[in-house]
């Protein structure tokens, strides 16, 4: 983001301030938030910081150790935090990708890589979903199959009521092999809800 663009928020943020603390003029905002504007604008732009950067910037596959690696690879839980795009208010939870490789692997660490790009970006959860399957399908990683489940909390109905405190949204989406084949598809979905929440 550039610093034009940061300083156009903080001042819009500083009007909605204005607005809500009821005051003539934005230099009359009470010390506490005083510096809250520019403060926003910057926590803006790290929620934002996944628009324009592609999975296939970041992707790094391996051939060695790739060898009868033909089964499935799962790295579960990994956390996330988005803005949902209806409200702009949080929504944070757990994904769980299981791949199966093409005689390349990824790196591991990638996984959580390829999730945040994602998720730093205004959002829905559904998209969140599809998007990191389709990346596991697209040529730079050029999975056999991928099965995701994203299981959130979203603030903007919990902190208005809508939905009662500390329920989940559970989403899902299978390509490939992971969809077309039952027993794999049966495998994925035993994984995820068999094992342990942590070890
Ligand atoms: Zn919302």
């Amino acid at each position: 983001m550039k610093q034009f663009e940061r300083e156009a928020i903080a001042a819009n943020f500083g009007r909605i301030l204005k607005i809500i603390e009821k005051v003539p003029d934005y230099k009359d905002l009470r010390p506490g938030i005083q510096e809250t504007p520019m403060r926003f604008a910057k926590a803006v732009e790290h929620w934002t910081s996944g628009y324009n950067v592609s999975p296939a910037d970041i992707i790094k596959l391996f051939e060695d150790g790739a060898d009868g690696c033909d089964e499935m690879v799962i790295v579960r839980d990994i956390p996330f935090y988005s803005q949902c795009e209806h409200h702009f208010a949080p929504f944070f939870g757990t994904i769980t990708i299981a791949y199966i490789p093409n005689k390349k692997i990824l790196g591991l660490s990638k996984f959580s890589r390829i999730a945040e790009i994602f998720c730093r970006r205004l959002q829905v959860q559904e998209r969140i979903t599809n998007q990191i399957a389709e990346a596991f399908m697209d040529e730079a990683i050029g999975s056999l199959g991928v099965g995701v489940v994203v299981k959130a909390r979203h603030m903007c109905c919990e902190s208005r009521g809508i939905a009662k405190q500390g329920s989940f949204t559970i989403t899902s989406a299978l390509r490939g092999v992971m969809k077309e084949q039952p027993e794999t598809r049966a495998e994925f979905m035993s994984l995820v809800n068999s094992l342990p929440p942590s070890l």
